[in-house]
């Protein structure tokens, strides 16, 4: 299925999202400033950079944001065990 081209309906969706705006739902919550969003219209992916600006997800990225999720998961659940 690698050999079709879907650059017309990409590059539409690429014309709605640049007019409209990404229409981003959260794909992971990395922590509780930090999620991965994908654009439903155009398949864009992003993250929360720092100082709150949308970054691209590359694979990069992403292994940090699983690295830290683990890490924040492991914290939280020490932080609440303690608070109860
Ligand atoms: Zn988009």
């Amino acid at each position: 299925m690698n050999s079709s081209s879907p650059k017309t309906s990409f590059s539409l969706f690429g014309v709605l999202c640049a007019t409209f705006g990404h229409d981003y739902i959260v794909t992971r919550k990395v922590t509780n400033h930090i999620n991965e969003y994908k654009c439903t219209h155009c398949g864009r992916e992003v993250t929360d950079g720092e100082g709150g600006k949308l970054e691209t997800l590359t694979q990069n990225i992403k292994d940090v944001n699983t690295n830290v999720a683990a890490f924040f998961q492991k914290k939280m659940r020490r932080i609440s065990t303690n608070q109860i």
